[in-house]
């Protein structure tokens, strides 16, 4: 196929790492709609003549993906299949002095402040008046909502200050008047992401503000389920989770990283709290909203982890006996302060480890679900897939937790809510029956 050259740009944008890469990518995608340029995102088709990657530059693995996916078009540039492959995100933010020399195929390279300029090269002028809107790439009944940008916490191992810089949160007008939007253009479910949700606030309000944003969502017509991912245990302010309480349309759900129990290893990851601390934190929360879902996410392999301190993490593991967990193994990033420690765990031996950790949460998650046959949820239908309606309970979110798979003959539209009895239940996933 010919590159497009002759004809009018289309622009495929690719879109790695987490859910605040989507959100800037989807940004994109609506300022290049509001300048009439041809936008599509991931197009499976090569009917396109320009590429954006949106990188991520998180830990390895991330990384690799991303160089790997630069290099894949790079190749079809070269091939004459395209006209032109640009790279923004976090791991140009990050490397772009090394990358520019490494792969000088790649048209430009833009960092995660630079929008502006990325729409100028590719002839579009940055439209200040869109502010949240944006072209969703999700399907049309949920979507993310970015309440801030950039983290203030010092967690030895996180390389994300370096790339996305400082907290800065958005004001709460424009994030009501962006739920107010999507929630006319059909979201039904909004998930409120940031690097760390517990500061928002702090710095343009010069106090926490969450709660009180929580209430101003909350009360937005028509908006059924509203989210909360990535809040900081370490002072985190029990405030959110009274409005919670209050609040029907904001889901028991708290995604609440945690990354390790043992103290010794919180202290030298630097996460301003101890054991017995997030222990407390977790009896309050649950004393407060009885029956909440708590995801975590923990980190294995970290310098000078010991034996003791997996199993520490273990036994923590079965007594908060958490809804979701997610495990990294450990890596070892520039620039951050644990580079300073010695990366002393083979990589085979975290894998070992991560794997030792998930192993427990199985069970502990298998042997919830199992408390669930016979009950009946409110279940929100995302899609249909091999005959079969997937959809997802208040306790569970996207692509990270359970679905409820549900047979019926009826036809069952996505977007829309069934309350559906729990008929069998896996280590991950339910199945349903709609009552
Ligand atoms: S709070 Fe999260 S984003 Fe911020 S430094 Fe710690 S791990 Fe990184």
């Amino acid at each position: 196929m010919k590159s497009r050259s002759l004809k009018q740009d289309k622009v495929n944008i690719i879109t790695l790492g987490c859910s605040k890469n989507l959100v800037d990518s989807e940004v994109l995608s609506g300022q290049l709609k509001a300048n009439n340029i041809d936008v599509i995102h991931e197009n499976g088709k090569l009917d396109h003549n320009i590429v954006v990657v949106n990188t991520c530059g998180f830990i390895d693995k991330a990384k690799e993906e991303s160089i790997n996916t630069i290099l894949d078009q790079v190749s079809l540039k070269q091939k004459g299949r395209l006209d032109k492959v640009y790279v923004t995100g976090c791991l140009s933010e990050r490397y772009r002095n090394d990358l520019e020399s490494e792969i000088p195929e790649v048209d430009a390279w833009f960092g995660t402040l630079e929008l502006p300029f990325l729409l100028k090269q590719l002839n579009a002028d940055y439209k200040s008046e869109l502010l949240g809107e944006r072209l969703l790439s999700t399907p049309k009944h949920y979507a993310y909502l970015k309440i801030s940008e950039g983290c203030n916490r010092t967690c030895a191992f996180c390389a994300i200050p370096l790339m996305r810089g400082q907290h800065v949160s958005r004001t709460m007008e424009d994030l009501v008047k962006e739920a107010e939007h999507l929630v006319k253009n059909g979201v039904k479910e909004i998930m409120l992401i940031a690097q760390e949700l517990t500061y928002y606030g702090l710095d343009i309000y010069k106090k926490r503000m969450l709660p009180d944003l929580l209430n101003r969502l909350a009360d937005v017509e028509g908006l059924e389920w509203i989210r909360l991912h990535y809040a900081y245990p370490s002072k985190f302010p029990l405030e959110i989770i009274d409005v919670m309480r209050q609040r029907d349309n904001i889901c028991n759900y708290l995604d609440m990283p945690l990354q390790h129990a043992s103290d010794n290893m919180l202290k030298a990851m630097r996460r301003n709290i101890t054991r017995n601390e997030m222990q407390d934190l977790l009896q309050a929360v649950r004393e407060t909203v009885p029956g909440i879902c708590l995801r975590t996410t923990l980190i294995a392999g970290f310098p000078g982890e010991t034996k003791d301190d997996i199993e520490e993490l273990k036994t923590f593991l079965q007594r908060e006996r958490f809804d979701r967990v997610g495990i990294f193994s450990y890596s070892h990033e520039e620039n951050t302060s644990a580079h300073d420690l010695v990366d002393n765990i083979p990589p085979a031996e975290k894998e070992a480890r991560a794997q030792e950790v998930m192993e427990v949460q199985q069970e502990i998650s298998y042997e919830k679900n199992q408390e669930k046959v016979g009950k009946t949820f409110k279940v929100l239908i995302d899609k249909k897939e091999a005959g079969r309606y997937i959809g997802r309970t208040e306790f569970d979110s996207v692509e990270v937790d359970n679905e409820v798979i549900i047979q019926s003959s009826g036809k069952l539209m996505p977007g829309s809510f069934v309350n559906a009895v729990i008929t069998k239940a896996y280590d991950y996933d339910l199945e349903g029956e709609v009552v």
